[in-house]
């Protein structure tokens, strides 16, 4: 899972590589249970210790939600998830009762990878290197297929089934120690776990399972397979760039030339077609993950200079990236009145593409909102898609007309119940029009969809409190019982979670 990285760090003590599926490489040392080993985990351990870890991403300071970004990747994972299904590769144990949710980190490391329980860790600054959907979807088809191939099942089961918890603990350690390592030393418990995080890996055997099978669900989802054979070779070189030391396990690897080699032999036919024009509104895409990786005042400034120089004028992707850049770098810079320039020119720019407009009119509405303009959101068609429903009912609640958010996000969250953005929108629209109960317990469930059952059991004891000082009655009485179920079914939850330690 973790593909090297785009900045040089300093003394990184721990090998990142916690379920390692090292699109750039697979370390020679690997310990490697075999193929086809009869300790696989069950779907609902695996589940469950899927949880453990997802419940931590999600507090993870790093963790970010954006509407936008969301949207564009969960697009392409779903495309993905039907490839699989439609292949047979999608059990119907599995699918149901895994997660299938994609978590994004603002980290700039070029890193994506597969948590158990089917939730996918991605990275802004893995999305920002790419060029296009089809590279993208290439990363994500061979980490779909670690899922659906349940990889991670039967690696974790033979490394060690008793102490779910103690993997848990150093999957986490691995991928803090991708980020920093202090953060990665805390992490980790105990130096038994700190010798076993090494062997936490998928075998080769399983990396090249993951090749074959991850671009052919690519490819019949509709995405170019030479994007999984390109990805690959900017992490290879990605890698070779970061070659300071810190990457002992990347200094050499025939794995990764070798896999290269493979992907492209099985290409062979696909290669005949004429490439494909670069996608406008991937490029934006890419542009905005480059933005939001928090990059810093000097880079957000470099990236507002950038969009000033536009050193591609024919290359009209290129130019429209960076103009999004440039537009979303002002608003971060805090001069809207200018990101709002920008965005005026990007729309001349792409005026035709449907899909880019899209973008450009949300872009737009998230900058005006920022400088207290909330006409352009208000104009959002909510119906659209999640990412014009969440600015358009960030904009009725700053705008007086809370209750049309509620309405909408209500019927939302009734379809979606793990939204935990949508349920935290619907308890400001609630607050704002002074419906405390329901505030309150739309806050616990935005807590509840982020595997936080205690925060949301202690939210909900708050409502029953409440509840009971000023006496629920009709509408209220019902969400009183609502609230009653379930602060019982977190308790449940929890108790479940105590056992399991
Ligand atoms: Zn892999």
């Amino acid at each position: 899972m973790i593909f090297g990285s785009t900045r040089p760090r300093g003394a990184r003590r721990l090998l990142p590589l916690a379920l390692a599926c090292a699109m750039a490489g697979t370390p020679a040392t690997a310990q490697l249970p075999s193929l086809g080993g009869t300790g696989d985990l069950s779907v609902s351990a695996e589940r469950k210790l899927g949880q453990q870890v997802a419940r931590q991403l999600y507090r993870d300071p790093d963790y970010i939600e954006d509407p936008v970004l969301d949207d564009y990747v969960l697009r392409i994972w779903t495309r993905l998830m039907a490839a699989a299904r439609a292949r047979g590769d999608l059990g119907a144990d599995i699918e149901d009762r895994f997660a299938w949710d994609v978590l994004l980190g603002k980290d700039r490391s070029i890193n994506a990878f597969a948590v158990p329980g089917g939730w996918l860790g991605l990275n802004l600054g893995l999305i920002s290197a790419t060029t296009s959907a089809d590279e993208l979807a290439g990363v994500l088809g061979h980490e779909l297929t670690h899922v659906t191939q349940r990889h991670i099942s039967r690696m974790v089961a033979d490394q060690n089934r008793q102490f779910p918890l103690m993997l848990a603990a150093m999957i986490l350690g691995a991928l803090a120690a991708g980020k920093n390592a202090e953060a990665g030393q805390a992490a980790v418990v105990g130096g038994q776990a700190l010798a076993m995080q090494n062997q936490i890996n998928f075998t080769r055997d399983m990396e090249r399972e993951a090749d074959r099978i991850g671009v052919q669900v690519a490819t019949e989802a509709g995405f170019d397979p030479r994007g999984y054979a390109t990805m690959f070779e900017k992490l290879q070189h990605a890698s070779r760039l970061n070659d300071n030391g810190a990457f002992p396990y990347l200094r050499t690897h025939p794995m990764t030339t070798e896999r290269i080699a493979e992907v492209r032999s099985r290409l062979q036919l696909a290669e005949s077609g004429a490439p494909r024009p670069p996608d406008v509104v991937h490029f934006m895409m890419s542009a905005r993950a480059r933005v939001l990786a928090e990059p810093g005042v000097d880079l957000l400034r470099s990236y507002v200079a950038e969009d000033a120089l536009r050193p591609n004028p024919d290359q009209r992707a290129r130019e429209a990236a960076a103009l999004y850049a440039g537009a979303l770098a002002h608003a971060k810079l805090r001069d809207t009145r200018a990101g709002s320039e920008v965005a005026a020119r990007l729309a001349q720019l792409v005026a035709g593409n449907e899909e880019a407009m899209r973008q450009v009119r949300l872009l737009a509405a998230e900058i005006a909102l920022q400088a207290g303009d909330v006409q352009p959101a208000q104009a959002l068609d909510p119906a659209r898609g999640r990412p014009e429903l969440m600015l358009w009912a960030q904009a009725r609640v700053r705008g007086g007309a809370a209750a049309q958010a509620s309405d909408r996000l209500q019927t939302w969250v009734a379809l979606n119940a793990k939204d935990a953005g949508a349920w935290r929108l619907l308890s400001q629209a609630y607050a704002a029009q002074g419906q405390a109960l329901r505030a309150i317990r739309a806050e616990a469930e935005a807590f509840a969809a982020q595997l936080d059952w205690q925060a949301a059991l202690d939210r909900l004891r708050s409502a029953q409190e409440l509840s009971r000082r000023t006496g629920a009655s009709g509408r209220d009485h019902i969400e009183a019982s609502i609230i009653d179920t379930r602060a019982r079914e977190m308790m449940s939850l929890l108790r479940e979670q105590a056992l399991e330690r």
